[in-house]
């Protein structure tokens, strides 16, 4: 199956890919992971993206797009994937439909995590205190949830449209969420 999950920073898209990835024996594709292992390397994507990313605005979608392209034609995530941070814009949504699409393939469900505001300030400021993650620091942490508003949002009405998705209160306890992501998998699969 070919997954997104769609939400903003700190909903708990990563902790419930990781889970995915162990179940269905698909990888994750996280962009934040490709983009922060790019900075890290020094590579030419990582220059241009490190001062991008510090501020908590969104990286070009050429350059992510490329590095999506690149990845799901690697023989891992031929079967299918979980996409974590990816897609963040229509024009994003817009190329991987037509990536996929050129493959004879299809995004086969969108879950939506839904937290609220202040519960998400709330887990960013414990994992920015746990991990240090630089981006979860209180000043950059609020440009990355405008970035989210203003530009992801957007792929709500885009995939009410255009897939399955399926709407999960993630403010409920990791293994509630988990068990409604598997309701929205199957039924999703069982669409024609
Ligand atoms: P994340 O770990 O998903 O929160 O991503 C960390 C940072 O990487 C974001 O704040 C953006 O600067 C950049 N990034 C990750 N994924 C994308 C994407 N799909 N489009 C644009 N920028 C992205």
């Amino acid at each position: 199956m070919r997954i997104i999950l769609l939400g903003p920073p700190g909903a708990g898209k990563g902790t419930q890919a990781a889970r995915l990835v162990q179940r269905l024996g698909i990888p994750q594709l996280s962009t934040g992971d490709m983009l922060r292992a790019a900075v890290a390397a020094g590579t030419p994507i990582g220059l241009k993206a490190k001062a991008i990313m510090d501020r908590g605005d969104l990286v070009s979608d050429d350059v992510v797009v490329g590095i999506v392209a690149d990845r799901v034609e690697e023989a891992d995530a031929r079967a299918g994937f979980i996409l974590d941070g990816f897609p963040r814009t229509v024009a994003q949504a817009e190329a991987l439909d037509r990536l996929l699409e050129a493959r004879g393939a299809r995004v086969d469900s969108v879950i939506r995590l839904v937290v609220d505001q202040d519960e998400l300030l709330a887990r960013i400021a414990k994992r920015y205190a746990d991990q240090g993650r630089p981006d979860d620091n209180p000043e950059t942490f609020k440009t990355r949830v405008d970035a989210y508003l203003r530009q992801t949002r957007p792929l709500v009405p885009y995939y009410q449209k255009h897939g399955c998705m399926t709407e999960i209160d993630g403010m409920a306890p990791v293994e509630i969420v988990a068990k409604q992501i598997d309701q929205a998998l199957e039924h999703c699969a069982a669409r024609v």
